[in-house]
């Protein structure tokens, strides 16, 4: 299965990503995350890309489509992916559906997640993550079980992105709404489009997208459909 989650910066995405590869035998494609890796890398692409994502402005669509595209040809994304963060432009939308026919596959669904800007505010301004394994939290929405320490993997160290501030994420919002929101359209006209109310508790998110992926027996399924 391929499936894109669509939604704006602090929508849930990587959470219900990483909830999602735990069910299903799934790998997560995070565009930001490799970014942030090549940032941190000092790579040349992560020196291109560095100081336009500090201002919460996007990354130039060759850059993200070579990076993704590398990545697709690695053995672990043959079972099936998740994209998260990925494609958020039509030109990323169109690169996407080139990538995939090349590759003889097809895109299954597309999971768009609503919430509202001020919301959106609060979920980016509250996150934090684990320094050691990357395990998503927020102040006060998803606290560790025990303070201060990993559910996931113990470490007690914890990070925050240095573009989760309240100003840099107005400027990814007006992003999203300007570059992004067209794919809306896009894969609505393509029949892939699902809509899930992200406001709800992480744990009703999780089960409204399961729904989506999982349509009653008897609904359509296209053709090919790989699962
Ligand atoms: P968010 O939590 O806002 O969804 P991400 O981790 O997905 O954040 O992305 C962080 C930043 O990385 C974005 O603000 C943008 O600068 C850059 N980025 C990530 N994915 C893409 C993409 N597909 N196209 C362009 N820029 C991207
Ligand atoms: P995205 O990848 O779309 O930018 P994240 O998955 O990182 O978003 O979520 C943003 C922040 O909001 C994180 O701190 C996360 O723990 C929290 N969060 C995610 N989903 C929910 C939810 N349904 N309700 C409340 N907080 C949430
Ligand atoms: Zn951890």
């Amino acid at each position: 299965m391929i499936l894109v989650l669509l939604g704006p910066p602090g929508a849930g995405k990587g959470t219900q990503a990483n909830l999602l590869t735990k069910q299903r035998s799934l790998v997560q494609l995070s565009t930001g995350d490799m970014l942030r890796a090549a940032v941190a890398a000092g790579t040349a692409l992560g020196r291109k890309a560095g100081a336009i994502m500090e201002r919460g402005e996007l990354v130039p669509d060759d850059l993200v489509i070579g990076l993704i595209a590398e990545r697709l040809d690695q053995g672990d994304a043959g079972q099936g992916y998740i994209l998260d963060g990925f494609p958020r432009t039509i030109a990323q939308a169109e690169a996407l559906d080139r990538l995939l026919v090349e590759r003889g596959k097809q895109l299954d669904r597309v999971i768009e997640m609503k919430v509202d800007d001020d919301a959106l505010v609060e979920r980016i301004t509250g996150r934090f993550a684990c320094a050691h394994c990357g395990e998503g939290y927020h102040d006060p929405y998803k606290m560790p079980k025990v303070p201060g320490v990993c559910d996931r993997c113990g470490g007690t160290n914890f990070v925050r992105r240095k573009d989760d501030t309240e100003e840099v994420v107005r400027a990814r919002l007006k992003a999203y709404h300007a570059q992004t929101e067209p794919l809306i359209g896009y894969y609505k006209a393509q029949g892939k489009l699902r809509g899930v109310d992200g406001m709800a508790d992480i744990a009703l998110v999780q089960k409204a997208i399961n729904q989506a992926l999982d349509p009653p027996e008897g609904a359509h399924k296209p053709p090919n459909s790989p699962g």
